[in-house]
């Protein structure tokens, strides 16, 4: 009887036992599920999957100006802007309550440092509005075309139609456009703010903003890449003080856009045979304030 009773509590550990370990592999087999199909979605997005699982990984480095970013290398049709950012989920749309309107996209590091950025903003009574974001080639090429086309007066109310010789009327166009597949707009990692004149950010709000960022947009991974022109930046574009740049993202696009884009590359477009002889991409992509290099 003695011997029976014992086995029989014996018995019941065992089963206790068992339960235990089948209620083990059963949450074990659910959790891998769960990262499976997380993977899966991340793979969808093809050649950003790599770039997401060290993202997770390495959240902190976000905002360190020197850190390379997760993402890299870039292919080309992201250094020319050849993507539907909506379908694409290296971008991330911009939330209305940061923007002059709907449907803008960013490079999504290049978002969520801004997020960060705007709050601390706002924090010390700053509000920072995103005037324009993520540019496609094709809306590039909108923007270049009307003024190529005299759809739309350049700065300082002429047509650019008034101006025959075509690598002039590109110049003029440059001062404060880019060409289609030049611009940094491509990356998602460059934003324009609150305003898109110099002279906003002079005087009164606008200065605030505009001392605010010098001081502060650093800490956050921003960079001014059109600063005045000078010794420090002899040509390209003029000073833009609302055009800011997520550096740890652009500064690697950057370095793959001078050796991965070539002048073949840059056509598609009314007036695009004058980008060699204007030298666009030395004289204006990579002539940009050294603090952004
Ligand atoms: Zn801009």
């Amino acid at each position: 009887m003695k011997r029976f009773m014992r086995s029989n509590r014996f018995g019941k550990y065992q089963a206790l036992v068992a339960a235990l370990l089948i209620l083990l592999a059963v949450l074990m087999i659910y959790s891998r599920g769960q990262r499976a199909a997380q993977r899966l979605q991340l793979r969808s997005s093809g050649e950003v999957d790599q770039g997401l699982d060290k993202l997770q990984e390495e959240p902190q480095t976000r905002h360190n100006m020197d850190a390379p970013s997760p993402f890299l290398p870039p292919s080309e049709k992201y250094l020319l802007g050849h993507v539907d950012p909506s379908a694409d989920t290296l971008f991330v749309p911009v939330g209305p309550q940061y923007a002059g309107r709907e449907g803008m996209f960013m490079h999504r590091e290049a978002y969520a440092a801004f997020l960060d950025m705007h709050r601390a903003a706002s924090g010390a009574g700053v509000d920072l509005v995103i005037v324009s974001a993520m540019r496609t080639f094709a809306h590039q090429k909108r923007i270049w075309e009307n003024k190529w086309n005299g759809r739309q007066v350049l700065f300082g109310g002429i047509l650019a139609t008034s101006i025959g010789d075509p690598v002039e009327r590109s110049r003029e166009i440059l001062r404060f456009s880019a060409m289609p597949g030049t611009s940094r707009h491509h990356w998602g990692t460059d934003i324009d703010l609150n305003a898109l004149v110099n002279s906003y950010f002079e005087s009164g709000e606008g200065r605030k903003v505009y001392e605010w960022l010098l001081e502060h947009a650093a800490g956050f991974g921003f960079c001014q890449p059109y600063t005045a022109m000078g010794p420090d930046r002899p040509q390209g574009y003029e000073e833009e003080k609302w055009h800011w740049s997520y550096k740890p993202v652009s500064s690697q696009y950057l370095r793959a856009y001078r050796s991965e884009v070539s002048y073949d590359d840059i056509t598609g477009f009314d007036g695009w045979e004058t980008a060699r002889e204007i030298g666009v991409i030395e004289d204006y992509v990579l002539n940009i304030a050294a603090d952004c290099r």
